[in-house]
């Protein structure tokens, strides 16, 4: 498939957006051709772009050791994890619901670990049963309750144990993981008599560590002080005979955004081989977003312009339910007009919003994007992480479409959910005097 006129960035990843004859593409489709046949909002990625940030990350960890597993709550549409999975991408999943997610779309179990601070008993069973690569615990009672539920269906889990190092990721402070006081992980003080615990249980097959620093890492240092001491760990941990024959490096690489040029992934390369590279330990990176994130837009057409206070408002429709990194994260998404803007430095400052009836629904403050008026067609860049997944129905609004892109083809890959789906799921029940619920609580 060939890609004419890929525009390259600044940044170390591959521009698979792009303007060709002044309109937006994804690949080799014009966006407008999609937004003719698909109604606004949907999400639209590019399957190239996902397979290019694999192979990049691939290229520079394969050689030395290091397997990769895709955090699947970054982006959870089947297709995504198919071609990710045939590129050779092992899954890292949160739930049972993301472990059959991975499983419909054709992972093989023996590369999924299970993370996560809450794992249920089901949950945990129904991972053990489809005989998955690793479990990482979080805590001394996920520990016990791991092994109970192993004993009760005559199997053995293997299990890494999740340490919270202590190391800022310097990241914003809703998605920093390993800080002192976060909930997440064990505290790394604790770990040697744990794993010695756990490692003398027969229905525990205890296979090392994992640690995850925090998202949309940016600043690589603290990589190294986070892998550092869990080199260190090891160290001590086999020094007081204990084996740790795998170490799990979690994710968290950022990606580029705006005028921001991200990490460099050689560079991340480099710190994983000096810090855990020679400790014979077998290696996996978990990152989402890398993988992800550039490879998505969110397509939105912009219904009303208002006069603000401090200068024009433009209300779109989509909103915080179909995308929450801006509300949530103060993410800020650059935004692109499908028509390439003229006289762009002179357009006025625009301030987006989005529908729903909450202050916070804002996507920010944007400038050079020409003029806009009612029914100019936006995207939203750098939305195929924690966009679609993060999607929600608030405002009983259809739950937004996700569209993938491969060369000259596209295909809906979600449908949007309508309310007549949502009404399905409810009942509203008869609530008139006298009149009995139909079932009564127990007890
Ligand atoms: C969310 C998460 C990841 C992925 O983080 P990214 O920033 O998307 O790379 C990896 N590992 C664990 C345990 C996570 O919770």
């Amino acid at each position: 498939m060939a890609i004419t006129n890929p525009r390259k960035l600044k940044s170390n990843q591959q521009e698979w957006f792009h303007y060709r004859t002044g309109e937006l593409h994804v690949e080799n489709l014009c966006l407008n051709d999609i937004a003719r046949e698909v109604p606004t909002p949907f999400y639209c990625y590019s399957a190239e772009a996902m397979r290019w940030a694999y192979s990049i990350l691939s290229d520079a960890l394969s050689p030395i050791g290091v397997s990769i597993c895709f955090a699947v709550k970054a982006n959870s549409n089947i297709a995504v994890l198919r071609l990710l999975s045939e590129c050779g991408c092992g899954m890292d999943i949160v739930s049972a619901g993301e472990l059959e997610r991975a499983l419909t779309a054709g992972a093989p179990a023996s590369q999924i670990i299970f993370s996560g601070v809450g794992k249920t008993r089901a949950e945990i069973a129904r991972a053990l049963e489809a005989g998955i690569h690793q479990i990482n615990v979080e805590s001394a009672a996920e520990i016990e309750v791991v092994a109970e539920v192993a004993r009760s269906l005559g199997l053995r889990a293997t299990i890494a144990l999740r340490v919270n190092p202590d190391v800022d990721a310097k990241t914003h402070a809703k998605i920093t993981t390993a800080t002192r006081g976060s909930k997440f992980g064990i505290a790394i003080d604790d770990i040697p008599e744990l794993y010695a615990r756990a490692a003398a249980r027969p229905e525990l097959n205890v296979q090392g560590l994992a640690v995850h620093i925090g998202s949309q890492v940016q600043d690589l240092s603290p990589f190294r002080r986070a892998f550092a001491a869990m080199a260190a760990l090891v160290t001590a941990l086999r020094e007081k005979g204990l084996e740790v024959p795998r170490l799990d490096l979690g994710g968290g690489i950022g990606i580029a955004v705006g005028d921001n040029p991200g990490p460099d992934i050689a560079e991340y390369a480099a710190i994983i081989a000096e810090t855990v590279g020679n400790l014979g330990c077998h290696l996996t990176v978990e990152p989402g977003r890398w993988l992800v994130g550039r490879a998505g837009l969110l397509v939105t057409e912009l219904l009303y312009l208002k006069d603000g206070q401090d200068g024009p408002i433009a209300i779109v429709d989509a909103g915080m339910n179909d995308l929450v990194r801006p509300a949530l994260y103060d993410a800020k998404h650059p935004a692109l007009p499908f028509h390439q803007a003229k006289g762009a430095a002179a357009s006025p400052r625009y301030r987006i919003v989005g529908p729903i009836c909450e202050s916070s629904d804002d996507f920010g403050a944007y400038e050079g994007l020409g003029e806009l008026k009612a029914g100019t067609l936006l995207a939203f860049d750098c939305a195929g992480a924690y966009g679609a997944s993060m999607a929600s129905t608030y405002n009983s609004r259809d739950l937004v479409a996700e569209i993938l892109v491969d060369g000259d083809h596209f295909r809906t890959i979600r449908r949007r959910q309508s309310i007549r789906e949502m009404l399905e799921l409810e009942d509203a029940g008869d609530w008139q005097s006298g009149s009995a619920p139909a079932r009564k609580a127990a007890g």
